[in-house]
């Protein structure tokens, strides 16, 4: 998933940031409600988790923003604000739920993966070429009918060159899809991946080829 951070206290957003990403989640942090602001405005997320005290004001100003703009985005409010009435006002505003700190990790995993179940009911994408099929909305891979493991970068850039199979994938749009924004890439970060996720395809028997466009990105082809 991609997740929005709204924390102003640095070490606890480094921290969520960490546990987030080391699942799996791409995760953007915005530290008052005007950076949440831009990156709600520039990009899509499947999810929010938000901080009440910000410097520049409170976080039940962007739930409220949010909602207004009829955007169903699943929310979850992090709080070390935590009598009854608190609550009460979370949910009212618009949160899907409400989290006092201090809270254990595993709670605020737990409790984002319900929201979003409960606001996403999975609508199975199946995407597949050749002897190759992707299930998106589960992110697992057949190759055969068999289940391939892949390290979640390299399902990413399989699952972006499936999306648009037969058609050039621009490496800036697999950059993206793979990297947090602003983040510093090596040169040649898409092309290592590229190289691993040829290898393991090759290994696992998949009929399918990414082809190199010099200069412009990907395409994934049957293998020929
Ligand atoms: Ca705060």
């Amino acid at each position: 998933m991609r997740i929005l951070l709204v924390e102003d206290n640095e070490e606890l957003a480094m921290e969520l940031r960490k546990s987030l990403v080391s699942l799996g989640h791409l995760t953007s942090w915005a530290s008052t409600i005007e950076e949440a602001r831009k990156e709600l405005a520039s990009t899509q997320f499947e999810a929010a988790i938000l901080d009440l005290g910000l410097p520049d004001g409170d976080g039940y100003e962007l739930v409220r923003e949010v909602r207004a703009a009829k955007s169903d985005l699943p929310l979850l409010i992090l709080t070390a604000r935590s009598t009854v009435q608190d609550r009460v006002t979370g949910l009212k505003s618009g949160a899907d739920d409400y989290l006092t700190k201090p809270f254990a990790m595993e709670e605020l995993v737990a409790r984002l993966d319900v929201i979003v179940r409960r606001l996403n009911p999975p609508s199975e994408i199946i995407l597949s070429l050749n002897n190759v099929q992707f299930n998106a909305t589960h992110r697992q891979l057949l190759v055969d009918s068999r289940t391939v493991s892949l390290p979640v970068r390299e399902m990413d850039l399989l699952e972006s060159l499936l999306r648009r199979k037969g058609r050039v994938v621009p490496k800036e749009a697999i950059e993206e899809r793979l990297f947090e924004e602003g983040r510093e890439l090596g040169s040649n970060a898409i092309e290592v991946y590229v190289h691993r996720l040829r290898k393991h395809l090759a290994e696992c028997g998949a009929q399918i080829e990414i082809h190199t466009i010099r200069g412009v990105g990907y395409c994934l082809k049957e293998q020929e």
